[in-house]
């Protein structure tokens, strides 16, 4: 099981991405997770992606693609995993197809093997109030703002990308956690 989360900032990814990670026993990795922990830890790369994570924006691609390449490399992260927050631009899926590539996959590129690009999508408002009353450092109004702009411009082309591979499972993600939780399990098991 190999699955890209994909979705808007409080879409709800990254609960569904844990829910299920821990349902199909598969290390759940998210770079936001990974960063903040780095932040945190004040290590040197936590200290250049801090500005940008507080003000919204991407944190530059090259530090993304190192911290996946090291992360991909882990034992747990063979049989499968869930990837929550990459790729976020397409140079990031790119460059993913060729690291998945060099890593095991039986010599297959992205393009050729069974990943699944699953994007949650729910409307502007509703994200929102979602993020407002989630109350993470990055969610004021404003960066709010941004982060869904960075979102639409950076990401949202990846929804193509995946489809066009048909590579892509779209799902409603404003309703009730559980049924999201429930209608990935149906569109996504049997694909191990
Ligand atoms: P998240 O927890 O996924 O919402 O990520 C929080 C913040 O971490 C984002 O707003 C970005 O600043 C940064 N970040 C996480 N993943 C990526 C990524 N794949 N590419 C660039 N920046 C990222």
């Amino acid at each position: 099981m190999q699955l890209i989360f994909m979705g808007p900032p409080g879409a709800g990814k990254g609960t569904q991405a844990q829910l299920l990670a821990a349902l199909w026993k598969i290390p759940h990795i998210s770079t936001g997770d990974i960063l903040r922990a780095c932040v945190v830890a004040k290590t040197a790369l936590g200290l250049q992606a801090k500005a940008y994570m507080d003000a919204g924006e991407l944190v530059p691609d090259q530090l993304l693609m190192d911290i996946i390449q090291e992360r991909m490399d882990q034992p747990d992260a063979t049989a499968g995993w869930i990837l929550d927050g990459f790729p976020r631009t397409v140079a990031q899926a790119a460059f993913f197809d060729t690291l998945l590539c060099d890593i095991g996959t039986g010599g297959k590129s992205g393009k050729d093997c069974d990943i699944r690009a699953v994007n949650l999508d729910v409307p502007d408002n509703v994200l929102v109030t979602r993020l407002l009353s989630r109350g993470r450092q990055d969610d004021n109004e404003e960066t709010i703002r941004r982060r869904l702009q960075v979102y639409r411009e950076q990401t949202e082309p990846l929804i193509e990308f995946y489809s066009d591979r048909e590579q892509l499972v779209a799902v409603d993600g404003d309703r009730d956690m559980e049924l999201v939780t429930a209608e990935l399990q149906q569109a996504l098991s049997g694909d191990s």
